[in-house]
């Protein structure tokens, strides 16, 4: 558990890491108080969660939202001192998935980072699904882990989402309309470009040939096709 706090008051990020600390011992918590760095840690940390507050000081926290929204679907949970309703339904609008008003409940806060948790979690994987082993690739889903040659290989956020919609499929076609809803929501603005660079990036990290690729397979006109290594 990874959660990414975007918050210049240093009293509101100790009692948010206080919290998270609380109820899950385990968790790891990264934080800016800088807007714009918000979304560049997002990419880099792949956090599970975000905590977003929309007064900063350089850039609003709203814009943070649909940088982040761009690119990633991870939760995100906006604490504001902002209380007019047009704010917290623009956020929402926006992507968030819940907000918290300050001043605010340590309990309240980790119930709505819970429920949305719930909400954005995979299904569980059952038994072998999910599972792939082949001469050089192992890729196990719900353990998250990837290797190639025995070396683990690290995917962020986006390409976990492009690689497991790729696995679930195992054979099948995936559609760009598809991947791209499953990586930026139901609306999201499919951009064959884009899918294609994030393609291109996941199949460097697996070993599949970037040209003639045996393992991600590019179906021209409908989508890509995922095919079990030997
Ligand atoms: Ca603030």
């Amino acid at each position: 558990m990874k959660v990414l706090i975007i918050e210049d008051d240093q009293a509101t990020v100790e009692m948010v890491a206080l919290a998270f600390e609380f109820r899950w011992p385990e968790a790891t918590l990264v934080s800016t108080a800088k807007g714009a760095e918000g979304a560049e840690l997002v990419e880099k940390e792949s956090p599970d969660v975000v905590v977003l507050d929309l007064g900063l000081p350089d850039v609003d926290g709203m814009d943070v939202l649909r940088e982040i929204r761009q690119f990633s679907d991870v939760p995100v949970i906006i604490l504001t001192g902002r209380t007019e309703e047009s704010a917290i339904v623009r956020g929402l609008e926006w992507g968030a998935d819940d907000y918290v008003t300050k001043p605010f409940d340590a309990m309240v806060l980790l119930a709505r980072v819970k429920n949305v948790l719930r909400r954005t979690q995979m299904p569980e994987l059952r038994g072998d699904q999910g599972r792939i082993a082949g001469d050089r690739l192992f890729i196990d889903l719900a353990a998250r882990r990837v290797t190639v040659d025995g070396n683990p290989v690290a995917l962020t956020a986006t390409e976990w989402k492009l690689l497991s919609e790729l696995v679930r499929n195992e054979g099948r076609v995936v559609s760009q309309e598809r991947l791209a809803e499953r990586l930026w929501g139901e609306n999201a603005v499919e951009v064959a470009s884009t899918i294609r660079s994030y393609i291109a990036r996941l199949r460097t990290k697996l070993g599949d040939h970037p040209q003639a690729p045996k393992i991600i397979l590019t179906e021209y006109g409908s989508g890509y096709r995922f095919v079990r290594p030997k």
